[in-house]
């Protein structure tokens, strides 16, 4: 049920009809898993290192930091030039008087983390809305294959005769009310600023 409900989630449209709801963000704590979940899935795994150590500090070389995380200067580098892309961190350069080369300097973006997960929320919201006023256009309109491949309305399921394009098996009338109920609940998590920085969805239908 899981992953029909990621499939159900991941194709629908995304408009922009979000505005009309207010995510009160300011509820929101920013725990230290929300903050490596969301640079995991902006920057990627390898960056999480990095922020670990970056989080309370404040313009560190990148020489330091490649040796605190032990990691070549040019991953570090590379790793640290993706976060800037993203806006996650800033930096400075300054040449060394010693040495005549040039060494940057870092710092975490902590407030741009609290951007990008309102940003998510928000195109979440957007998809489970969508969501939602399909459900309630169409209630005990749809049938899904017992694979869950596909979940189709009469229409198409009478066009199907009744058969899964994808196994073949008889299609099964589903009762879409639990569907609705599920996609309320979430959205008013989403609402009240509950559901911020979580991912997943839990399969409660
Ligand atoms: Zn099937």
């Amino acid at each position: 049920m899981q992953e029909f409900f990621n499939h159900l989630f991941s194709s629908a449209p995304c408009l922009k009809e979000w505005d009309i709801y207010i995510i009160k963000t300011n509820k929101m704590k920013l725990t230290n898993t929300k903050i490596y979940d969301a640079v995991k899935e902006v920057v990627g795994e390898d960056s999480v290192k990095i922020i670990e150590y970056l989080k309370d500090k404040k313009n560190i070389s990148d020489f330091k930091i490649a040796d605190k995380v032990d990691r070549d200067i040019h991953e570090v580098r590379n790793i640290l030039y993706r976060l800037y892309n993203c806006n996650l961190v800033t930096y400075y350069r300054k040449k060394d008087r010693q040495k005549g080369w040039y060494i940057s300097y870092w710092t975490f973006n902590k407030k741009r983390v609290k951007e990008l997960l309102d940003k998510t929320n928000k195109e979440k919201l957007a998809k489970y809305t969508v969501r939602l006023r399909e459900e309630e256009a169409n209630v005990g309109n749809f049938y899904l294959c017992p694979n869950a491949c596909v979940r189709v309305g009469f229409e198409k399921a009478v066009d199907l005769e009744y058969r899964c394009p994808e196994c073949g098996n008889i299609l099964n009338h589903q009762d879409n009310t639990k569907t609705i109920d599920f996609l309320r609940s979430k959205i008013k998590e989403l609402q009240n600023g509950h559901a911020i920085g979580n991912g997943r969805i839990k399969g409660r239908a």
